[in-house]
């Protein structure tokens, strides 16, 4: 057992006049002294409001600097920071509420009204308002000194709950010590620097928005944007205005981005890098940035382990087309078939992950847990391939997989031969029921504005591009596909939706 270090406090002593925040809705810009001193305050307030080791604090808000100040405040006092889902309904929210209890609650706007609704459902002891936190964290009111307390890095630092797309969210608990490497592993194989800025724009109530590269950069000491605004002009201005040089995206919003004039004429004079993760990213994305000279690569990760596990240079990138690159420092992966044996390159199997990265368990939830971390691999429930030259490939989800006729068919695999087709958007392939093929492979296609296509027209263009069986026998065409609450297309609910039309 290790004693967590105040890694804020020592960055603050480090380079205290550096600039460690920035909200462009606010305008609100803090250096590493100032952040540390408002998390130290925060701390102390809620000390002094009962809050103790191991208790939750919890936060509603749209993305904010109350997130990365509330998580510091609870490393301070040993306290579990549990980010809430805006987007989730009141039963959901209610749900993760009443599974993780916390202590305090913390409401920015324009959520009052909703924790207003909440009140009634949950028992939390102390309610905090977005003005009152602002008066706490600048000293307006509060005051109190901070206590001291002994943290351990096993001990937990926050629970993020799941984006749900497989299931019901899940709280996976992540100590000091998985947050720690998570940062450690990031800074030293990708190579960030205290140089680096990087705006937030995924949710900070999700993995990929606190932790993919926002506390790594913090740790390096560099500088982390949050913005809200998600139009391609926005995202443009900002990447220029604040001198960004690496961003973190979910494909839908990419493909939003690489679509829209604004980024025809785009330069981009600061930027060295653009991620993708938290889903596969089509080839066009990729081909969008290469066009204009600009390293584009994907990562992979989950809640669970990181989320940052894979590295790949960005010239690496270009040439294995659609591979997340070798396992990042620190961090083992094994592909193995059902019966957990280890498969040779080129064949496709689940991904396990090993690593100080990886969470401690789920909040209440032992059982899944026991299913999930087995003699200490994290079984992920992907399916990934390796190359000869080690290189990996994440292939889709285990659950995912459709099995029709007694075939398997990664959807992926076909996503990726339609995506290529001109006349499409964006498309989800997935199995629904069927009394002959048990499955049957349906593609859910977007088509681009003012074109038409036919099943027919497609079912010849993957022709030869696709085994017989891989190619979809039903075609749907929509207006658009449902998303999750971080942006991912929701094939749950696509199966839902298409299922319930049959019956
Ligand atoms: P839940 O666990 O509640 O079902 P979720 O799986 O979406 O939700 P997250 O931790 O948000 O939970 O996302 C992790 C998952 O995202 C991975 O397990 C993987 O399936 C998918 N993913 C992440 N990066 C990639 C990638 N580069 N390519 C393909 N899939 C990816």
């Amino acid at each position: 057992m290790r004693r967590a270090t105040d890694w804020l406090q020592s960055r603050a002593r480090l380079t205290p006049q550096k600039l460690a925040l920035v909200e462009v809705e606010t305008g609100l810009r803090l250096t590493y002294e100032q952040f540390d001193l408002r998390a130290k305050r925060l701390g102390a307030y809620l000390q002094q409001n009962g809050v103790r080791k191991g208790d939750r604090v919890s936060l509603l808000a749209l993305n904010s600097a109350g997130h990365l100040e509330l998580l510091f405040a609870c490393a301070k006092i040993g306290a579990v920071f549990v980010p809430l889902n805006h987007r989730f309904s009141v039963p959901e929210l209610s749900y993760v509420l009443n599974d993780c209890q916390p202590t305090v609650l913390v409401v920015f706007e324009p959520f009052a009204d909703l924790a207003q609704e909440l009140r009634s459902q949950v028992q939390v002891s102390v309610h905090i308002e977005q003005a009152v936190y602002q008066q706490i964290a600048s000293a307006e009111v509060g005051g109190s000194v901070l206590h001291p307390v002994e943290v351990d890095e096993e001990d937990p630092w926050a629970i993020i709950y799941t984006g749900g797309t497989t299931g019901k969210s899940k709280g996976a608990i992540l100590s000091h010590r998985a947050i720690l490497w998570n940062s450690i592993n990031s800074v030293l194989s990708w190579g960030l620097t205290e140089h680096e800025v990087t705006p937030v724009y995924m949710p900070m109530f999700h993995t990929g928005g606190l932790n993919a590269l926002t506390t790594p950069v913090l740790h390096a000491g560099g500088t982390v944007v949050i913005a809200r605004d998600l139009s391609p002009a926005a995202i443009l201005e900002v990447l220029e205005r604040e001198g960004c040089t690496i961003a973190l995206l979910v494909p839908t919003v990419y493909h939003t981005l690489v679509t829209s004039p604004e980024f025809q004429g785009a330069t981009f004079t600061t930027m060295h890098t653009f991620l993708s993760g938290g889903a596969p990213c089509p080839l066009s994305i990729y081909e969008a940035f290469w066009a204009k000279g600009l390293a584009f690569k994907e990562g992979y990760g989950l809640t669970e382990a990181g989320p940052n596990n894979f590295y790949i240079h960005p010239d690496r990138a270009k040439q294995k087309i659609g591979s997340v690159g070798v396992p990042m420092f620190h961090n083992e992966v094994r592909i193995v078939d059902d019966q957990g044996c280890d498969l040779p390159a080129g064949e496709t199997g689940e991904l396990w992950i090993q690593g100080p990265h990886v969470f401690s368990g789920y909040w209440n939830k032992p059982e899944i847990f026991a299913e999930t971390l087995v003699d200490g691999w994290l079984r992920t429930g992907d399916l990934a391939r390796r190359d000869a030259d080690g290189c990996h490939y994440i292939v889709g989800r285990k659950k995912d997989m459709i099995i029709t006729g007694g075939e398997n068919v990664y959807p992926l695999e076909v996503e990726h031969i339609l995506e290529h087709h001109p006349s499409i958007s964006e498309v989800a392939v997935v199995g629904l029921p069927d009394t002959k093929w048990g499955e049957v492979v349906t593609a859910i296609v977007v088509l681009q504005t003012g074109q038409t296509l036919t099943g027919e027209i497609l079912k010849e263009y993957c022709t030869g591009q696709l085994a017989g069986y891989k190619i979809p026998k039903r075609w749907e065409f929509v207006r658009e596909l449902p998303k999750t609450s971080v942006g991912k297309i929701d094939k749950k609910a696509i199966v839902h939706l298409h299922t319930q039309h049959e019956t």
